[in-house]
C-alpha cells in the first residue's frame, strides 16, 4: 500500500509542494503537488531527486561528547550546565547561537524565545544573514516593516520582468518555468537580466545588461534620474503615500554623468532599459543575491524600490519589487524574529513598547535590550574570546561564512561548541564538543513560508533514525535544565505554531505587518491539516490589515507612523577592490543541482552529473592571456585564503572576472572552499557580506 504526505520541497524559498509516497516495502517517491499554489505541481532537479537524498549514510545518530556516544540525557545537561556557568560568570553575552534557514519556523521561533526572552541576550542570528539580510534592511527602510509587497502570480501578470542580480533558472528554477511559460502565452511580455554574467536565465531574456559589479544603485539611481525627466512619475502616489522623494531624486540626480563609468553598460543599452521601464505600466523587478549580497546590498535595494514608489508601480497585479529569498525558510525565521537585530512577530527590539510586549506574552523574566552579533561580528566575537559558548544548528560556517578559514579557526579556539545537524561529519562538526542529533528532511514535522508570504507544512513521512529529534525539543531540553521548563513545555509542533500565531496578533490593532492571529489556538487536527496560506491572517478584520491580503501597499498603508512609504536617498558610488596583484573580480554563486554545502545534494549522483566538481568560468580572453587552457586547474588566491579548481572556459562570464561555485567542501574537494577567499566585508546597514566582489589573481596550478 502506497501512503502519500504533502509536504515542502527544502531547499530553495520558491517553497514548492510536494507529494512524499512510502511504498510498501519503504521505497520513497516524491513528485510536485499539483495544488500547492507556489508550482502547482512542477519540480526542478533538485526537488525531484529528494528521494536520492535521504539514505542514512553519513547520518548523526546519537548524541556525543567529546566524540563518545551518550545519552540525551548526558548531553543536554552538559550544554545547559556549560551555558548557564558562562552566563553566570561572563554574562549572558558570553553565549551565542548561529542558527540556519533550514530550520523550521516552530524551531526557529523556540530558539529565538530562549535567547531572547529568557537567557536575555539578542546574540542569535542566522545563515539567512547571508542571504536576504540586505532586502530585510531595505523593506525597513522603505516600508516600516520587513513585507514583501507582491505575490508570485505578480511575475506572470507583469508586462516586463527584471531579474536583477538573480540567476532564476538554477536558484528558483520553478519561479523562471512559471516565467518562461507566462511568456509563452504572452510573448509581448519582456524580460530583463542584469548580471555581470550572461547565466543560463538569458535563454528568456530579452535583453541583457552586463552590469559592473555593483553597479546596481547606479543605474537605478539614474532610472530615477530618467523618470523624473520625462515626467514619467506617478505624482499622486508620491505626493499621497510617500516621503522623502526630492532628496531622492537630488541623489540619483548628482551621479547621473557617471552612469557609465559606474555601471559599464553603453549609454544605448541604459537608454534602452529606461525607455522600457518608462513605457511598461506594469514590471516587477526581482532581486536576489546579486543584490544583498554586497557592501551596498541596502541601497541597492532601495534604489529599486525608489523607482517603484515613485512610479506606483507597486501592491497592483503585476507589479512592485520583489526579494526572492535563498532559503526555504529565511522569511519564517525572520517572522519570529531569527534575526539578531529584531524580535518576534516583526516587532523591533530598539522599540521599549515592542521589547516590554514580547517579555509580558512569554512572562519572561528578561529581554534582551538591545540589537545582537550579526553573523560576521558573531564570529569576530568566537575569535577574540567574548563568546564563551556557542551553539550551531543546522549550518555550514566553516564552509559558508566568509574568511572560512579564520571562522574555522575561532570556532577550534571557542572554549565550548555545540552543533546540532543531521550529519555527523561537516567542516564544523570536526570542532564540536558536543554533537546533537537533528531530525532531518521527510522526519520534521512543523512549517515554513516561502517568497511570496506562503506559510506551507513540513510533513514528516519517515521515522527519525537513531536518537535523532526535532530541533525544537532539543532546545526546549536545553531550556528546560536551565530553569525555565515552564515556558518550554511544549508537546508538539502545533503547540508552538499557535503561541507564534497569538504573539503576532497580541496588542495589534494592524500597526504591525506580520499578523496570523487567526491561527491563535489552531487545534492539532486543524495543524495537521493546514493548507498552504499567505500572511496576514488577523484575527480581526483591520483597517490595514483585511482578513486575507493577497498583495500590499495599493493604496499606500505603509507601516510607518504616518502611514507613508520612504524614499531613500542613496549615493551612487564606484566599488574598487582590485589591485596589481589581485586583478580579477571573484563571483561565488550557486549551481543549478546543488544545495548549499552538499550535504544532502551531494548523495545523488544524477545531480552530481551536472558538474562533478568545483570550476572557475573564465572569458577566453582572460584565459589566453593568463595561459589557462579549458579544464586545466587554476589555483584562484585572494589576502584571505587560495582553492584549487578547474577552468571552464566560456563567453559567458565577463573580462577580468571569475565565478566559482559555493558548494564543494573540502570533504568534496581539495581546497574547494571559495568562501576561504571572501574577506568579512559587510554592508554597514543590513551586516551582509560581500560574497560577489572579491579582489584575486588566477594562474595555472
Ligand atoms: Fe525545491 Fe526550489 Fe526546486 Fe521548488 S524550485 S523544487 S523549492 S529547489
Amino acid at each position: 500500500m502506497m501512503v502519500e504526505t504533502k509536504t515542502t520541497c527544502p531547499y530553495c524559498g520558491v517553497g514548492c509542494g510536494v507529494i512524499a509516497s512510502v511504498a510498501g516495502d519503504g521505497a520513497v517517491s516524491v513528485r510536485g503537488d499539483p495544488e500547492h499554489p507556489a508550482n502547482f505541481g512542477r519540480l526542478c532537479s533538485k526537488g525531484s531527486a529528494l528521494a536520492e537524498t535521504l539514505d542514512l549514510e553519513g547520518r548523526l545518530l546519537y548524541p556525543e561528547v567529546f566524540g563518545k556516544r551518550v545519552g540525551w540525557d548526558e548531553a543536554l545537561d552538559l550544554v545547559a550546565r556549560k551555558f548557564s556557568a558562562a552566563i553566570a560568570e561572563h554574562g549572558p553575552d558570553s553565549i551565542a547561537f548561529y542558527v540556519s534557514g533550514q530550520l523550521l519556523t516552530e524551531d526557529y521561533y523556540v530558539a529565538n524565545k530562549l535567547m531572547k526572552g529568557f537567557i536575555g541576550s539578542a546574540n542569535i542570528d542566522t545563515n539567512s544573514r547571508l542571504c536576504m539580510a540586505s532586502s530585510v534592511a531595505g523593506h525597513r527602510r522603505a516600508f516600516g516593516a520587513d513585507t514583501v509587497p507582491g505575490v508570485y502570480e505578480d511575475l506572470e501578470q507583469a508586462d516586463l520582468v527584471i531579474l536583477t542580480g538573480s540567476n532564476l533558472a538554477w536558484c528558483h528554477p520553478v519561479l523562471y518555468q512559471r516565467i518562461a511559460a507566462a511568456r509563452e502565452k504572452r510573448p509581448e511580455m519582456k524580460v530583463v537580466l542584469i548580471d555581470p554574467r550572461r547565466t543560463m536565465t538569458c535563454d528568456i531574456a530579452d535583453m541583457h545588461l552586463g552590469v559592473r559589479p555593483d553597479g546596481d544603485v547606479a543605474l537605478f539611481n539614474g532610472l530615477l534620474a530618467y523618470l523624473a525627466r520625462t515626467s514619467a512619475l506617478d505624482d499622486d502616489f508620491i505626493r499621497d503615500h510617500a516621503n522623502g522623494f526630492a532628496e531622492a531624486l537630488a541623489a540619483a540626480q548628482m551621479g547621473e554623468a557617471d552612469i557609465p563609468s559606474l555601471t559599464g553598460l553603453s549609454s544605448e543599452e541604459i537608454e534602452a532599459f529606461y525607455r522600457l521601464f518608462e513605457t511598461t505600466e506594469k514590471v516587477v523587478t526581482c532581486y536576489s543575491q546579486g543584490v544583498n549580497q554586497s557592501s551596498s546590498g541596502t541601497n541597492k535595494v532601495n534604489a529599486i524600490i525608489n523607482c517603484h514608489l515613485a512610479t506606483g508601480r507597486i501592491g497592483r497585479p503585476g507589479t512592485g519589487p520583489f526579494s526572492l529569498t535563498g532559503q526555504p525558510n529565511a522569511m519564517g525565521g525572520r517572522e519570529v524574529g531569527g534575526l539578531a537585530n529584531m524580535l518576534a512577530a516583526h516587532m523591533e527590539i530598539e522599540n521599549p513598547t515592542h521589547r516590554e510586549r514580547v517579555r509580558r506574552f512569554w512572562n519572561a523574566p528578561v529581554i534582551a535590550e538591545k540589537p545582537g552579533l550579526k553573523a560576521v561580528d558573531m564570529f569576530r566575537a568566537v575569535a577574540d574570546g567574548r563568546i564563551k559558548a556557542l551553539w550551531i544548528m543546522g549550518t555550514n560556517p566553516v564552509v559558508s561564512m566568509p574568511d572560512a578559514d579564520g571562522v574555522a579557526d575561532a570556532i577550534r579556539n571557542c572554549p565550548f561548541v555545540v552543533v546540532s545537524d543531521i550529519m555527523r561529519d561537516t567542516d564544523t562538526t570536526r570542532y564540536a564538543h558536543v554533537l546533537l542529533p537533528a531530525a532531518g528532511w521527510g522526519e520534521k514535522d512543523g512549517t515554513v513560508t516561502n517568497s511570496e508570504r506562503r506559510i506551507s507544512r513540513q510533513r514528516p513521512f519517515l521515522d527519525s533514525p537513531g536518537e535523532a529529534r526535532a530541533d525544537w525539543r532539543i532546545i526546549g531540553g536545553v531550556a528546560t535544565r536551565m530553569g525555565f521548563g515552564k515556558a518550554f513545555a511544549y508537546e508538539n509542533p502545533a503547540e508552538i505554531f499557535a503561541e507564534h500565531a497569538a504573539l503576532s496578533g497580541f496588542e495589534n490593532e494592524g500597526e504591525r505587518d506580520f499578523d496570523i492571529g487567526g491561527y491563535t489556538g489552531i487545534s492539532g487536527a486543524d495543524y495537521n491539516g493546514l493548507k498552504p496560506f499567505q500572511w496576514p491572517v488577523p484575527a480581526q478584520n483591520t483597517p490595514l490589515c483585511p482578513g486575507g491580503t493577497f498583495r500590499f501597499f495599493g493604496n499606500g498603508g505603509f507601516y510607518t507612523s504616518d502611514r507613508k512609504a520612504r524614499f531613500i536617498a542613496v549615493q551612487s558610488a564606484a566599488t574598487e577592490r582590485t589591485n596589481p596583484d589581485f586583478p580579477l573580480v571573484l563571483n561565488t554563486g550557486r549551481i543549478r543541482d546543488q544545495w548549499h554545502t552538499m550535504t544532502r545534494t551531494g548523495k545523488s549522483a544524477r545531480l552530481s552529473a551536472h558538474f562533478a566538481e568545483p570550476f572557475a568560468e573564465i572569458n577566453p580572453a582572460d584565459a589566453k592571456a593568463l595561459g589557462i587552457a579549458d579544464a586545466a586547474l587554476v589555483r584562484i588566491a585572494s589576502p584571505y585564503g587560495e582553492v584549487h579548481v578547474r577552468a571552464l572556459i566560456t563567453g559567458r562570464q565577463s573580462r577580468s572576472a571569475v565565478f566559482v561555485p559555493m558548494h564543494w567542501t573540502d570533504q568534496f574537494a581539495s581546497r574547494g572552499r571559495v568562501d576561504a577567499l571572501v574577506p568579512s566585508v559587510t554592508d554597514s546597514t543590513s551586516g551582509q557580506p560581500a560574497l560577489k566582489h572579491v579582489a584575486v589573481s588566477v594562474e595555472p596550478y
